[in-house]
């Protein structure tokens, strides 16, 4: 394929003024940090660090008649229309909206509820990812290789079981109880678990090793645009159930991939031009004691600086309610990631205790009438924060993403499969022939 470079400083429509696009291209990349444009799918700049963008063809979004976040195809990085009836699903939220004195909030479930419509059966917003990256996978001959700290395991074994598409998973101990499917699962998925001591961090670091293997496909993260495409669908399916943007938009962050897909999708429905003229503010938290993005967001840098954001993580992320939101290093800094996000929208940070995102938890629940996991329940205590802040006023149009749940009212439905470790791997530097044996490494 061809890659063309074209570097620009200036407005979106200016930009495209100043290129030719090729009439049958859905889709091309535009690098954030020098405006770049590339024809071929890659994960970075040959010039610099900053996160790779889409750039959809079709400058007003048409609805896909299909249910689930095919809906969305045309922004997505995908080719063949995902079927699959997992999506986003918007709703105007009335008893936790009285109760907080709101009249415009609308929720965003993901997870699984039936009665609302909503079918993600691993229960979190990773499914939104987990499908367009696995349909991008499809053709190449590839494996897919991923690190996980449970929900992006789930929502990729998932894919995998309905796709065939081989996946390698490396997981943390403390992930096991949260490998479950709500399918057999198939030979397609390789889960590899890390010993007692390691975490999420050391299962990115064994993940890497993994994937530059031959035949082997990085997963990608948050410079994976048909991850942060996917997840852009929860922006894409409140604008259109609430016929505008949201004036504010709040989302529990780890990696803050989230954040800035919210972020990037809004940036296209203004350039739609039929959703409003006024990006969402992005509320984004994390959970205390560790929220490296809280702390350094709170004294106004760009930098993470390990000793002082994030001192001793492992004992900070033991003591975590929501440990899944324990990323020690986020898409922070680099061009085009949180930091950027936030200063783009006028953005706010929170830092949530324990005990409030558990008074959060049963808050929800009991006026919303569905179980969510702990996560969400975070975001649900800094829109608490925000109402009493004086942050939001009572007539502002807010979406709240409550990125999992439902897992309990899915236990009503289905039988859950355990995924049984393939191997297990004590640390992030053993041996890759032990892992994966000898067929592939030959
Ligand atoms: C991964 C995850 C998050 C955090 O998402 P990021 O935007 O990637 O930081 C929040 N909630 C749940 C349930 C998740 O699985």
């Amino acid at each position: 394929m061809t890659e063309t470079k074209a570097a620009f400083g200036g407005s979106i429509s200016q930009f495209y003024q100043t290129i030719t696009i090729p009439k049958d291209m859905k889709y091309h990349l535009v690098c954030s940090g020098c405006n770049d444009v590339y024809f071929d799918d890659r994960m970075k700049c040959v010039r610099d660090s900053a996160l790779l963008r889409t750039f959809y063809s079709k400058r007003q979004i048409e609805l896909k008649n299909v249910s689930g976040m095919g809906r969305f195809h045309d922004w997505l990085p995908v080719n063949k229309i995902i079927t699959s009836d997992a999506g986003p699903v918007t709703y105007k939220s009335t008893e936790l909206a009285a109760e907080l004195g709101l009249n415009n909030l609308h929720i965003c479930f993901n997870g699984y509820w039936p009665e609302k419509g909503a079918f993600i059966k691993t229960c979190s917003f990773k499914e939104l990812e987990a499908f367009p990256t696995v349909e991008r996978t499809r053709g190449s001959g590839r494996s897919l290789v991923l690190a996980s700290a449970g929900n992006t395991a789930r929502a990729f074994a998932h894919a995998s079981a309905l796709t065939g598409i081989d996946v390698y998973i490396v997981v943390p101990a403390s992930a096991k109880p949260r490998m479950w499917l709500p399918e057999e699962p198939t030979d397609s998925i390789h889960l590899i678990q890390m010993g007692k001591n390691c975490d999420y961090t050391d299962s990115i670091h064994l993940a890497e090793r993994l994937s530059s293997l031959p035949g082997m496909q990085p997963e990608g993260g948050a410079r994976n645009v048909a991850r942060r495409d996917g997840m852009g669908t929860v922006m894409l399916d409140a604008a259109f159930s609430m016929n505008r943007m949201p004036d504010h938009y709040f989302q529990a962050i780890g990696s803050g991939t989230g954040g800035i897909a919210a972020w990037e999708a809004s940036l296209r429905l203004l350039e739609d031009g039929r959703f409003g003229m006024r990006l969402p503010e992005l509320h984004l938290s994390q959970n205390l004691p560790f929220a490296p993005m809280y702390n350094a967001w709170k004294a106004g840098r760009r930098e993470i600086i390990k000793d002082l954001d994030m001192p001793n993580p492992k004992k900070l992320i033991h003591e975590m309610y929501a440990d899944i939101l324990s990323n020690r290093e986020p898409p922070y800094f680099i061009g085009g990631g949180v930091y950027d996000a936030l200063c783009s929208t006028n953005g706010t940070m929170y830092g949530i205790s324990n005990s409030d995102a558990r008074t959060a938890q049963q808050l929800f629940e009991s006026y919303e009438g569905i179980d969510i996991f702990p996560p969400a329940a975070v975001a649900v205590a800094s829109l608490i924060e925000a109402v009493n802040n004086q942050k939001v006023e009572a007539e502002d149009y807010i979406l709240l993403n409550i990125t999992g749940g439902g897992v309990k009212r899915l236990e009503m439905d289905y039988r859950m499969y355990r995924i049984e470790p393939a191997v297990h791997a004590e640390n992030a530097s053993v041996p890759l022939e032990e892992i994966i044996g000898e067929k592939v490494m030959a």
